[in-house]
């Protein structure tokens, strides 16, 4: 049955000259028949860089649209218009726009876990992967806002020797780690190195070896001497992480961090986005013009 469901999407997404971008949290199926995975600067990258008529994007809305605002001549297609992003909708146009009024002087980072919309409100885009780059190169004399995410720009902060103003949002996933999960694998695991991601709060992203984004974690496990890790981010990683170090092993943490928004991405619903039943990223051209440029500056920087 999945093998049908496979060799149908291989079928039809070469009939189309599609390409399926995944990004690291989607469930391993949809893993394993993507033409690229990776974090969203990765999967930014590859839109930006492909000449595919139809884009496949599995993830969350969000990044479906930067896929399209990088790659505004093909069609973005997503299994599901159901995949949102908490931490996305924490910080949407209209309040964004009222705090801008409020506080002209600063400037505005944003996550590219933001929607289109709010990207057109700002300065800059970072990700996991390159925030601290290029928030280090910021004019720190005048005040800057980071947002959504305030256990990311609280890290920055700290690393940084910043006093950046933070929106409140955050990943409920990642907040929702603890110490205490922390500290029980690292005593169930005293050999193991521990991986968190940059969402976690500050207090979880001491106790790590290791605070990074999803590719970060990659590049980290390449150049360890460990055998073992424990793992601080999305269930999915896991996967990726064994498909590419199959001689090392992979600790998730418990309760298992599941997003579900992640998980609406299925086999089947990816069959249906190639058979012309998926949900189409339209944007309107004023935005589309606006939320481009902050990505474009992001990608010059990083
Ligand atoms: S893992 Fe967190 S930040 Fe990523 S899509 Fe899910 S809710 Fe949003």
């Amino acid at each position: 049955m999945i093998q049908d469901m496979i060799s149908r999407i291989q079928k039809l997404k070469e009939a189309q000259h599609a390409v399926i971008l995944a990004h690291n949290y989607v469930v391993p199926e949809i893993q394993d028949v993507a033409d690229f995975v990776g974090d969203s600067l990765e999967l930014s990258r590859k839109a930006r860089d492909n000449n595919a008529e139809t884009i496949i994007f599995c993830g969350v809305r969000f990044m479906g649209e930067t896929a399209k605002l990088l790659c505004p001549q093909a069609r973005v297609i997503m299994p599901t218009a159901a995949a949102g992003c908490p931490m996305a909708d924490s910080c949407l146009y209209e309040g964004l726009r009222a705090w801008k009024a409020d506080h002209p002087e600063h400037t505005l980072v944003a996550y590219v876990n933001t929607t289109a919309a709010t990207k057109s409100l700002v300065d800059i885009c970072v990700t996991s992967g390159n925030a601290e780059k290029i928030v280090s190169k910021l004019d720190h004399t005048k005040p800057i806002m980071f947002l959504p995410d305030r256990n990311l720009g609280a890290n920055l902060n700290h690393r940084l020797g910043l006093n950046m103003d933070l929106w409140n949002g955050c990943c409920w996933l990642h907040n929702g780690i603890k110490v205490a999960d922390i500290a029980r694998a690292k005593a169930e695991n005293p050999d193991a190195a521990v991986m968190v991601h940059l969402e976690c709060q500050p207090e979880v992203v001491a106790m790590a070896d290791a605070a990074l984004s999803t590719a970060g974690m990659l590049k980290y496990v390449e150049k360890s001497n460990a055998k073992r890790f424990i793992v601080g981010t999305e269930s999915g990683m896991l996967h990726r992480l064994e498909v590419l170090f199959p001689d090392r092993e992979f600790i998730g943490l418990e309760p298992t961090l599941v997003c579900h928004n992640m998980k609406k991405n299925t086999l089947e619903l990816l069959v249906d986005a190639l058979e012309g039943r998926g949900y189409e990223i339209t944007l309107p051209e004023d935005i589309m013009a606006s939320a481009v440029r902050p990505i474009e500056r992001m990608l010059e920087w990083s």
